[in-house]
């Protein structure tokens, strides 16, 4: 029991109760309500108080950090947000976090590195579990202009590799190739092989070029020391298309990447029109890339092991729901916890109104509801 709650339970047994048994002790009865009173006031006060202030450092604990969430690509990953929500180079077609509110190439430090380096550091000295630290999040993450000197402080305190989680817009810039260089692993996006479709699918920021966005992933492939891997997300009728994917093909060979990932809008996206592909559809396509190649969107259900040895808060299950809906599934990959001990949290948290259920292509997502 936390020093505050047992305070309250001392004030709470503070309390007394007594019996007045003649008129004459009306005065002295009283007297004793109005005490009792306040001692009841002063109680209800107190645990007042200590309710708000315990919702309002909770998320402030979360910040930054999220997870470790089970992602198809990089397994259980801690992921850090190093910038505000949908603070992004693009407004894609197919985001799951809804429209794009800060279009930007400002490079500048969004969200304070020390801060995020102080959680990442408490919550590293309670985890085991991490395959990776991923710079992800809520929007770009190289927008922020303290990158670099994050990864260096992470460096200074473990092993685990870095994964960079990019929409590869910015890798023109110098500054922003620089600070990506000591990390271990780098994931760029390439959703398009042309202009037009580059534009109408990411919607980017009318300082990034088509040409100069290509012509960053590619130069930084070839001088980054660590692995590249590329995605490409697939749109049905778009870009999900053989003429399109021979397109993005001439791109990807010129980028030289380990691995291209294939990958489709897998969540509700921000646009109806951006439909997702079947596996099927995905695994067909994918014959027509003449490098190493792999449909992740199989992956998705994977299963984990249930963990028995701690409890899982509603306030973890709304971090990961702030920054994007999830199935039950990925709550539960994401929490490593057993997904009926999860349901009866999300049935409560959907009773509270904390939560909102979507059903989306067959699937049931959950969103963070802000009512
Ligand atoms: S999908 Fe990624 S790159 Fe596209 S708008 Fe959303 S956060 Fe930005």
């Amino acid at each position: 029991m936390s020093r505050e709650s047992s305070a309250i339970g001392q004030q709470w047994s503070g309390i007394r109760f007594q019996r007045f048994r003649t008129e004459s002790d009306e005065s002295k009865r009283q007297l004793f309500i109005r005490t009792n009173r306040n001692d009841l006031l002063r109680t209800i006060f107190a645990l007042r108080n200590t309710v708000m202030r315990d919702r309002l450092m909770t998320p402030d604990k979360l910040k930054h950090i999220y997870g470790p969430v089970f992602s198809r690509r990089l397994g259980h990953s801690l992921g850090i947000d190093l910038v505000p929500f949908k603070t992004c180079t693009y407004d894609c077609i197919y985001c799951q976090l809804g429209r794009t509110t800060n279009k930007t190439i400002e490079l500048k430090e969004y969200v304070n590195v020390d801060d995020v380096f102080n959680e990442l550091k408490h919550l590293l000295s309670t985890r085991s579990d991490i395959d990776y630290i991923s710079l992800a999040g809520s929007g770009e993450p190289t927008l922020n202009n303290q990158v670099g000197k994050l990864i260096d402080k992470i460096l200074e305190i473990t092993d685990i590799p870095i994964a960079v989680l990019t929409n590869g817009s910015l890798l023109w810039m110098d500054e922003v190739k620089q600070a990506l260089m000591k990390t271990d692993l780098v994931l760029p996006s390439l959703d398009a092989g042309a202009e037009s479709l580059f534009k109408y699918v990411n919607r980017p920021h009318k300082g990034i070029s088509f040409k100069s966005m290509v012509d960053g992933i590619v130069d930084f492939s070839h001088s980054f020391p660590g692995e590249v891997r590329l995605e490409v997300l697939l749109l049905d009728g778009v870009t999900g298309i053989q003429s399109e994917v021979k397109k993005i093909d001439v791109i990807a060979k010129r980028i030289q990447p380990s691995l291209i990932q294939l990958n489709t809008a897998s969540r509700p996206p921000v646009e109806k029109f951006a439909l997702r592909m079947s596996n099927d559809q995905l695994h067909e396509l994918s014959r027509y890339f003449t490098d190493s190649v792999e449909v992740i969107s199989d992956n998705e259900e994977t299963v984990l092991p249930a963990s028995s040895d701690r409890v899982v808060t509603q306030d973890e299950i709304l971090a990961l729901l702030q920054r994007r809906p999830c199935t039950l599934q990925g709550i539960s990959s994401g929490l490593n916890f057993h997904k009926l001990e999860i349901l009866k949290l999300l049935e409560q948290m959907d009773h509270q109104g904390l939560v909102k259920v979507v059903r989306k292509d067959g699937s049931t997502f959950y969103e963070f509801s802000n009512k």
